[in-house]
Parts: C-alpha cells; sequence; structure tokens
C-alpha cells in the first residue's frame, strides 16, 4: 500500500546567463533554451580534483563560444524521421489500420 503525501520541492525559477547577464524566467522561451553545465571535476582535471565546475549560457551566448563546433541536426536528421517513410499505417498501425 502506497500512501502519498505532497511536499514542496525547489524548481529553477530564473536563469541568468554568466557571460552576458540575460535573465529568463521559467515560463519564457528563452529559459527553455539555456545549457546549463555542471559537473565535479575529476583526477587530473584541470579545474582541479573533485571542484564543482558550472556555468549557465543563454543560446546565444552558447553559439558565440561554441558555434563552429557544436553539431547542430535538424529534425528530419533524426533515425526515427528519416525512417518514417517506411512506416505503413496499415501493416505497422495497430489498432489504428487505415480507413
Ligand atoms: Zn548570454
Amino acid at each position: 500500500v502506497k500512501r502519498l503525501t505532497v511536499e514542496p520541492v525547489s524548481v529553477v525559477r530564473q536563469l541568468a546567463c554568466d557571460p552576458c547577464g540575460l535573465v529568463a524566467l521559467r515560463n519564457e522561451t528563452e529559459f527553455f533554451e539555456f545549457t546549463c553545465i555542471g559537473y565535479v571535476a575529476g583526477y587530473g582535471s584541470i579545474c582541479g580534483d573533485d571542484s564543482r565546475v558550472e556555468i549557465d549560457l543563454c543560446q546565444s551566448c552558447l553559439r558565440d563560444a561554441l558555434g563552429i563546433w557544436l553539431r547542430v541536426k535538424e529534425p528530419m536528421d533524426s533515425p526515427l524521421v528519416s525512417k518514417r517513410s517506411l512506416f505503413k499505417s496499415g501493416l505497422h498501425g495497430g489498432e489504428f489500420p487505415d480507413e
């Protein structure tokens, strides 16, 4: 038997870009385009063993900093989309066959 309760949970309400200071609130489109990097550096890291490393980047600063190395793939490049033509609704449609 499971008995449920409701507890308050912390969520990120606002992000600020470290390089440019752009602020985005949780309900804004820009918020969802932030890249937030956070990790604990390992042994031999140039940041120091066990150091916590963090940065929050808006999409413009991400592009400015890493643009030429970003591997940006259009949705059509995803394996599922490119194989969509192989889907035959009469054969693979299960409970939703062709009319
Ligand atoms: Zn920025």
